[in-house]
């Protein structure tokens, strides 16, 4: 098998100087083990959002480029889904090592591209997805145990389409569980983030991975509904906005397709007066203005019990203006830039409806860069459960605040959105997290932490948050059938 380099890159330098990383102008589609031409011969340029510079040329995959992939994905099945549980483990195993060992390389790629911190892409991102490989690696030989006297079987090709928020992470979350139970798959990223999965794609091929198990399709919004539309797909698996969700689900309908859907969400982040308040407003401002809000779990509306209301909007204020807004390449941004133009567009027009709704705006005053796609950290206070800022997902650095007074409204105001994804409990009393955690409607509820995330734990919500779970062996269940 091939190279695989002795050494672990450390994760303490702050990788400040881009020049060593490894960019090529131009990037093909990774199709049957190969790097291919798109069949239109077309590029689109992926940019820096920081300095709206163009990084690389990546090639625009559509229908007929899906066609392919999907025939060779169809074709690796066979043996692929043959291949004894522990040789498939070692692919994984080795795929998580590799990542590890170029987390450097990847970090800063991920921060060119998508605009996070470097701090973020460093410690959380990367190590991250190495560790969703390393976790499911581990299950390839286990499927039985997982699912005694039912014999799991593999769906067939896996159709995976992925969002710009966490790159990498995301193209872990959808790869290594559909590796582990045997299956082939055609991924598709963002338009805006394809380079770290042009760089998995480089590390799947060294890997020594057998030809059409894996390939990964750049291109837009067309490509993802040419795989969705594909006869021989057997599985989707898709994270994004519940709009195209939406789409999925009705052009699945009637077929065999099985799917899980992961969208968006609007978190109620609860701090009660008997939390730990220095400690809960650590959990918001991580809660919101984690990877510029662009997170489907993001605490992005603030419940605050009316009695430690002004104690806490004031330390938030206070906080607000340590937080370092600018360059996500270097290590001590706390907020980076926005991911595109186009969200950036988006956010902004949130902001001006939540002034039209007359809400009151906060903002700090700090200076944002004069190139780039960058956004003030920003509260709404005096806000109604009416509000479009209080129901809608806005996926950027903008946190609603509320008030309540007792345990039943909160919930009831908690769950009176049309998402269901995550939630966050702060309190002192153990009775009130068991009380919580069976009345609100979320996928995921944390108390007293917040974003915390492990390969461990399963990941989904309800309602418009989608269905289907992601994570430890819940997030087998979507690729076998029994
Ligand atoms: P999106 O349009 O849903 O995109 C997600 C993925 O689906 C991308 O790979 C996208 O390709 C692809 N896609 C687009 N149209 C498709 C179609 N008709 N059929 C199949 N695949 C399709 O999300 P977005 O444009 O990146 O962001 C829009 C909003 O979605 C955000 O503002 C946010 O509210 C939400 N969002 C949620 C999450 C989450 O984690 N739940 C993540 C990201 C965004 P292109 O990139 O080429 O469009
Ligand atoms: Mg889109």
């Amino acid at each position: 098998m091939s190279k695989i380099k002795k050494t672990f890159a450390s994760y303490d330098a702050a990788p400040e100087n881009t020049s060593h990383i490894d960019l090529k102008a131009q990037y093909d589609l990774f199709i049957n083990g190969k790097f291919v031409k798109p069949q239109s011969k077309q590029y689109y340029d992926t940019i820096n959002p920081a300095t709206e510079k163009k990084i690389a040329s990546i090639a625009k995959g559509n229908e007929k480029d899906i066609d392919v992939a999907v025939k060779s994905a169809n074709k690796a099945f066979e043996s692929w889904s043959k291949t004894e549980p522990k040789e498939r483990a070692k692919y994984i195993y080795r795929i998580a090592r590799m990542i590890q060992e170029r987390a450097r390389e990847f970090a800063v790629i991920e921060t060119m591209n998508g605009g996070k911190p470097i701090r973020e892409s460093r410690d959380i991102d990367i190590p991250l997805a190495a560790n969703h490989f390393f976790y499911y690696a581990g299950w390839a030989d286990k499927l039985d145990y997982a699912f005694p006297n039912r014999k799991p079987k593999p769906v067939g090709v896996v159709g995976q389409i992925i969002p710009w928020n966490f790159p990498l992470l995301m193209a872990a979350w959808k790869l290594a569980p559909a590796l582990a139970t045997g299956n082939t798959v055609v991924l598709k990223p963002a338009e805006s983030t394809p380079l770290t999965a042009l760089k998995l794609a480089e590390i799947i091929q060294e890997s020594g991975l057998p030809d059409g198990v894996v390939q990964i399709v750049t291109g837009f919004g067309d490509a993802g509904a040419a795989l969705v539309n594909h006869p021989l797909v057997n599985k989707i698996a898709f994270t994004g906005s519940t709009e195209v969700g939406k789409y999925i689900q009705k052009a699945v309908a009637g077929s065999n397709k099985k799917v899980t859907l992961e969208l968006g969400g609007k978190a109620a982040n609860i701090i009660f007066d008997d939390a730990p308040i220095d400690q809960a407003l650590e959990g918001i401002v991580n809660g919101i203005f984690f990877n510029q809000g662009h997170v489907c779990c993001a605490g992005s509306r603030l419940f605050v019990q009316e009695n430690i209301a002004d104690k806490v909007i004031q330390k938030l204020k206070d906080r607000m203006k340590t937080l370092i807004i600018g360059d996500p390449m270097d290590k001590n941004t706390d907020i980076g830039a926005i991911n595109s133009k186009e969200q950036l567009l988006k956010i902004n027009n949130y902001i001006k409806i939540g002034l039209a709704e007359g809400a009151e705006m906060y903002q700090t005053n700090c200076a944002l860069p004069s190139q780039g796609y960058f956004c003030k950290p920003t509260l709404f206070l005096h806000t109604a459960q009416s509000h479009r800022i209080v129901q809608e997902e806005i996926f950027g650095p903008v946190l609603t605040i509320q008030t309540f007074r007792t345990i039943e409204e909160v919930i009831e105001k908690a769950n009176n959105i049309p998402y269901g994804l995550s939630a966050g409990v702060w309190t002192d009393k153990g009775s009130k997290i068991f009380n919580l955690t069976t009345k609100l409607r979320a996928g995921v509820v944390w108390a007293n932490t917040y974003n915390k995330f492990d390969p461990t734990s399963p990941f989904g919500g309800y309602q418009e948050s989608g269905f289907g779970r992601e994570g430890g062996v819940h997030g087998l269940l979507p690729y076998v059938h029994f």
